[in-house]
């Protein structure tokens, strides 16, 4: 059979939760847990994550998902609902919503009893700069206000949209806002952290904060790894050696034939390619792993196989080779390939075996 696998490490998983609690020991704890858990599979990580306070997801199918699956924990919308019918249902699920435009201020109140009755928090959303979703600052104050006087417990939530960039201009004008809103609006409860704002800014860690990639051990930040971090990668994700090759100095490889060898060589065929979700474009040489040693990957990705280097490693059919996980990270090959841990976690095609 092949052997394309991902594997999760729900020991890893627990220990990155408890990083967030020691970085955040006053903090409750949202666990994000959209797009099947930043690409892992939401049921292994809702087990894995069940000493979490809540979970966040993107959107209600994903918050039915974690309902079906038997979970309890309290779910926020972090965008809220998409339409007053979704209202209802969330009521009845008791799960949270955020608020970032008027016409879910109208949806809510529509419900408001039933939501105020089920004991459900309103997130109300800023928008501080990034103008993706959220009330502006002098929008917002008002939007709460209102919302408070007809009985609601609201969250004040915002976003970096740098946070993982230490001296960027907008971080500051994030806070300032931020602060200014908590403080025209007290008492309120308030989440400002994402993974990267939970290492920057520990006093911004308030009520509620909503680490995701750190619990995935994957890191947010471009200049530091997961190790600097100390949280410990989830996801290991391998393919087996499938067929062997020595070339000779002239002969090339692969589609294009855009690699071709300066001396003798030993290849390995792996079974894994972009009909996988292993990327194809790498403007940097890539490595993969095998028993924690390094390996080139030679010429083009094609749809489900890679070639490798293996010369003076002692390779056979069978042997097993790590694309990404504790030995070559995630963020690495994000690097090589223009791109972020995040997004090769999320788009991992079904056709890899979970285990
Ligand atoms: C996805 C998301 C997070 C988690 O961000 P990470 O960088 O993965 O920690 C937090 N808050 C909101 C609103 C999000 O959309």
């Amino acid at each position: 059979m092949r052997q394309a696998t991902v594997y999760i490490d729900s020991e890893a998983l627990q220990y990155n939760l408890n990083r967030v609690k020691q970085l955040a020991p006053t903090a409750k704890i949202v666990s994000m847990v959209k797009a099947n858990a930043y690409g892992h599979g939401i049921k292994d990580c809702l087990a894995a994550l069940s000493e979490t306070d809540a979970f966040g997801v993107a959107c209600l199918e994903e918050a039915l998902e974690i309902r079906d699956l038997g979970y309890q924990q309290m779910i926020t919308l972090i965008e809220g609902v998409f339409s007053e019918n979704e209202m209802q249902i969330i009521i009845d699920q008791n799960i949270e919503c955020v608020i970032h435009q008027q016409q879910q201020i109208e949806w809510l109140l529509t419900h408001k009893e039933a939501y105020i009755d089920q004991g459900l928090k309103v997130w109300v959303k800023l928008n501080s700069g990034m103008n993706r979703l959220g009330f502006k600052i002098n929008e917002i104050i008002e939007v709460i206000n209102t919302l408070k006087s007809e009985g609601f417990t609201c969250v004040l939530v915002m976003h970096f949209a740098n946070a993982d960039v230490e001296n960027h201009p907008l971080n500051q004008q994030q806070i300032n806002q931020f602060l200014q809103v908590k403080k025209a609006c007290s008492p309120i409860l308030a989440s400002g952290c994402n993974s990267a704002a939970l290492y920057q800014w520990p006093e911004l860690n308030f009520d509620f904060v909503r680490p995701g990639i750190m619990l995935y051990g994957a890191s947010p930040f471009a200049e530091k790894s997961v190790h600097a971090l100390d949280l410990k990668p989830v996801m290991t994700l391998t393919a087996e050696v499938i067929a062997l090759n020595h070339i000779q100095t002239g002969e090339s490889v692969g589609y294009g034939s855009t690699f071709i060898a300066d001396k003798e060589m030993d290849l390995a065929i792996v079974s894994i390619g972009y009909g996988d979700g292993y990327p194809r474009a790498f403007f940097k040489q890539n490595y993969v792993a095998i028993q924690g040693k390094s390996c080139r990957v030679i010429g083009r990705v094609a749809m489900d196989m890679i070639a490798i280097d293996v010369t003076g490693l002692n390779t056979a059919i069978g042997t097993e080779v790590e694309l990404w996980g504790k030995n070559r990270l995630v963020d690495d090959v994000a690097e090589a390939n223009g791109t972020i841990g995040y997004e090769l976690l999320c788009r991992l095609t079904t056709r890899p075996k979970r285990k």
